[in-house]
């Protein structure tokens, strides 16, 4: 009997996910079009992805950037450093490249930079200004209707993450970026959230959040295959996060409000 019952609510759960699923698929689009005003569907929209290391794009954003690619929209990725934490530079910006490719992202779309006053390291803070300007000066030489990021806890609390969400943050209350620009933050959820792969799906449904990407399995094997291409950074607890974390098939973002912050009265 107890066993008839755990079969049961599995078979119902399993259904309540692709019932979200299914749903999410055919709002996506309309969705992205009324969030960025746009009237045609899809075609116009470009998006600019910002990261700090080769990798972030898939072991964070894979299920966002799939997606937007389904939908027509145009992704652009600015990876602010070439992760040469291990002195692997020149392999891991062929290993964003490849990784890319799975992702749909094609290569006259990525931007990676080597500045020697960003490095990767977590211990080594990035100053937000100099972060602030690199963004700033890319948002100008091009026209994008969605910016997605870090938000203020960096999804690992790596600091690199976070140093690109304070200068998100920092253009968007300076005004510093066009008012029909959508600016995104990834959400960052607790650990017990984080690795308890789709099964946390329906959460991150249900709690409010202004854009939701979800994948399903042929998703997921694209951005495990994106994954796959940084063999620099495959050690076993990598293979673990492929399985278990909620960031291989489901993203959530907030938005970072354009104007100055206002701050409590109280
Ligand atoms: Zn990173």
């Amino acid at each position: 009997m107890f066993l008839w019952l755990v079969v049961i609510v599995f078979v119902t759960y399993i259904v309540c996910l692709k019932c979200i699923y299914y749903r999410h698929r055919r709002h996506l689009k309309h969705g992205l079009n009324a969030f960025t005003s746009l009237e045609s569907p899809g075609a116009d929209i470009e998006c600019l992805v910002v990261t700090a290391h080769p990798d972030d794009e898939c072991m964070f954003f894979g299920p966002t950037i799939i997606r937007l690619v389904e939908c027509n929209v145009n992704v652009h990725l600015l990876c602010l450093s070439e992760g040469n934490y291990y002195n692997h530079g020149a392999k891991r910006k062929q290993e964003l490249f490849n990784s890319c490719a799975k992702l749909g992202i094609p290569s006259s779309r990525i931007t990676i930079l080597d500045h020697k006053n960003l490095p990767d390291y977590p211990k080594a803070e990035w100053r937000v200004s100099l972060v602030t300007s690199i963004i700033a000066k890319h948002l100008r030489a091009h026209i994008f209707n969605m910016v997605l990021t870090f938000d203020g806890r960096g999804v690992s609390g790596h600091s690199n993450h976070v140093a690109i969400y304070k200068a998100v943050r920092h253009l968007a209350s300076t005004d510093q970026v066009p008012n029909d620009c959508r600016l995104l933050s990834l959400v960052t959820v607790s650990l017990l959230r984080k690795y308890v792969s789709f099964l946390e799906l329906p959460l991150s449904w249900l709690l409010p959040s202004s854009l939701s990407c979800i994948i399903g399995s042929e998703g997921y094997r694209q951005c495990k295959a994106a994954m796959l291409c940084h063999r620099t950074q495959l050690v076993w607890f990598r293979y673990l996060y492929i399985i278990f974390s909620r960031y291989m098939f489901v993203n959530t973002f907030q938005m970072i409000p354009h104007g100055p912050k206002v701050n409590k009265m109280y």
